[in-house]
């Protein structure tokens, strides 16, 4: 982490239910540093509305991190896609090319999932917004997997572009990397919000202009992909005109 290792405090524990729930559950005392827990092995990790993060001990890196962001920081709806793009950032630096966003939380390569994020809050302190970042990267695949999900999956030694024969970064290195990411984004997300990042967002957008539908629980919207708006709301292109469409119970799929 070099000049970066004062601002973080870093846990890593051998198992844990959830990383994120463990922040959530019993969050460090605000000592004025980023505490990040990483667990070697999550054994009831999460994704968005319970659904299931799957790991492999150490072919996955799993943590989550509790920022505490000073009164007057803009609304969290950027929050995910600002983590992503730190994500993406922290892949591309460690030579994975290609990298691209899945509104709001995933970050995929050719299509396939190589990593997910889930962003929760903690109650509010007047105006003080905590909150817990998790993160889980794929750094290789079990042979016979075989998970159940609607997005194809990838791992980090299927998309690195390095020499043969060079070794996989650590995951120690990995958590570098995107520590060392996070920490300037979300400086700007405290200070600006989301506007400034905005479009290094949109660049990575892996469906601008592309059909998709919008998964909620009731009903499905279909249309092109038209970009996010300075909120990171998603901006869906219909024949009705372009429709703002908010993360929170919805999937966004190819069509
Ligand atoms: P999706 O469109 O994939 O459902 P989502 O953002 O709606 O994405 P999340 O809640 O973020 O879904 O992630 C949970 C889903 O991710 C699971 O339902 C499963 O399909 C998939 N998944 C679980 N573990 C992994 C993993 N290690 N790598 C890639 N995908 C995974």
């Amino acid at each position: 982490l070099g000049s970066l290792a004062r601002a973080f405090e870093v846990r890593w524990v051998a198992e844990c239910a959830s990383t994120n729930s463990a922040l959530l559950d019993a969050p460090p005392a605000d000592d004025g540093r980023v505490h990040v827990l990483v667990a070697d092995r999550q054994s009831a990790g999460r994704g968005r509305r319970g659904r299931p993060w799957l790991s492999w001990d150490d072919a996955s890196l799993t943590f989550s991190a509790l920022w505490r962001f000073p009164p007057g920081t803009p609304q969290p709806a950027g929050l995910s896609l600002v983590a992503g793009l730190a994500l993406a950032r922290a892949l591309e630096r460690l030579g994975v090319p290609g990298v691209q966003l899945k509104w709001p939380n995933d970050v995929l390569v050719h299509g396939a999932k190589l990593a997910g994020i889930l962003v929760e809050l903690l109650p509010a302190r007047g105006r003080a917004l905590t909150a817990v970042i998790g993160i889980g990267i794929n750094l290789r695949l079990p042979a016979d997997i075989d998970l159940p999900a609607a997005i194809p999956v990838t791992a980090l030694d299927r998309v690195l572009e390095q020499p043969p024969g060079h070794p996989l970064p650590t995951r120690s290195a990995v958590l570098a990397a995107v520590l060392g990411e996070l920490h300037p984004l979300l400086d700007i997300f405290a200070a600006a919000g989301f506007p400034p990042l905005r479009s290094a967002w949109q660049q990575r957008n892996a469906f601008a202009d592309l059909p998709v539908c919008i998964h909620g629980e009731n009903d499905t919207l279909t249309g092109l992909c038209a970009g996010v708006d300075v909120d990171g709301a998603l901006l869906l292109r219909t024949g009705h005109g372009v429709q703002r469409v908010l993360a929170g119970d919805v999937s966004l799929r190819p069509l």
